[in-house]
């Protein structure tokens, strides 16, 4: 079954579109975090940032700057905070990779980030290491 993000991508259903190229599209998020929150996402279906090409990506990544000066100039927040969730532990919910882009404003609390903690050492190291080890660019 398409995504909900493929059923906008064919009209089936609607969204308040901001920008539209042959990759990418770009739409108002329906819940927002914040004013202005939008969503950037590859036309075709990659369930997450683990599946989709790097030219998609690229694609992607381009839209959402533009997207991201739109609303520098236009909503004028005091940030922007660009999020994107893979999994559900990491708070994914429609599986159609996408891209948030949420304006913020001091002390908003429009978005929750991560708490601190102090690493073991060696464990950071060691882990830095494997990760090194395990990318083949
Ligand atoms: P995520 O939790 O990263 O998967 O984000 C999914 C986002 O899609 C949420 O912020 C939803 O509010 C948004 N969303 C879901 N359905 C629609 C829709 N029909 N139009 C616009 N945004 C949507």
């Amino acid at each position: 079954m398409p995504s909900i993000f493929s059923r906008i991508v064919s009209g089936e259903i609607p969204a308040l579109k901001i920008y539209e190229d042959q990759e990418t599209l770009a739409f108002m998020d329906i819940n927002p975090a914040s004013r202005g929150h939008a969503l950037v996402i590859s036309k075709h279906e990659y369930p997450d940032l683990f599946s989709i090409p790097p030219a998609a990506l690229a694609a992607v990544m381009h839209t959402t700057q533009q997207v991201a000066l739109a609303l520098r100039s236009i909503v004028q927040p005091d940030g922007i905070n660009v999020i994107q969730n893979n999994g559900a532990a990491a708070g994914q919910t429609v599986f159609h990779f996408h891209v948030h882009l949420i304006p913020r404003w001091e002390g908003d609390n429009a978005v929750r980030l991560w708490q601190p903690h102090t690493a073991d050492q060696d464990d950071l190291r060691a882990l830095a290491e494997r990760l090194s080890a395990a990318i083949q660019p």
